[in-house]
């Protein structure tokens, strides 16, 4: 079946130049909408460019599902980074995340502060007074 109008390039062939790829994501270089995820339009509506990269990829995704980044990268749009979970699942892994991160922070701030100065010196007797002032 021969399609009317102008033709049109095919938009899966428009999508993936909007992709570069790296070992571990494939990154959305396209637009991309106030959440940060990447934003494309398929010919008809503006999508999300992970969910038609999935679909291009694995088939539809069944309704009512989101698609969660195994990687939590927002931008990367490979299926194998991808996986359908309900809404509910989505938001409680959104949760570890935002928790991980947090902790992860932490335990960077504690890095930085470095160990505790060594007790014989007589410098860091004062640094250490500071230090337990301090805490
Ligand atoms: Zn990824």
């Amino acid at each position: 079946m021969k399609k009317r109008g102008r033709p049109r390039v095919d938009p899966a062939e428009r999508f993936w130049p909007n992709v570069e790829k790296t070992d571990e994501c494939w990154i959305w270089k396209g637009g991309a909408n106030k959440r940060g995820y990447g934003s494309f339009f398929d010919g008809v509506w503006n999508v999300r460019a992970h969910r038609y990269s999935y679909e291009l990829a694995i088939g539809p995704i069944p309704p009512g599902l989101h698609l969660d980044h195994l990687c939590r990268n927002t931008r990367c749009v490979r299926p194998d980074h991808l996986e359908p979970v309900t809404g509910e699942e989505n938001h409680r892994r959104g949760r570890a995340a935002r928790e991980e991160a947090r902790l992860k922070k932490w335990a960077e701030f504690a890095e930085s502060a470095g160990p505790p100065p060594a007790r014989t010196d007589r410098n860091s007797r004062r640094e250490n007074a500071a230090f337990n002032e301090s805490t």
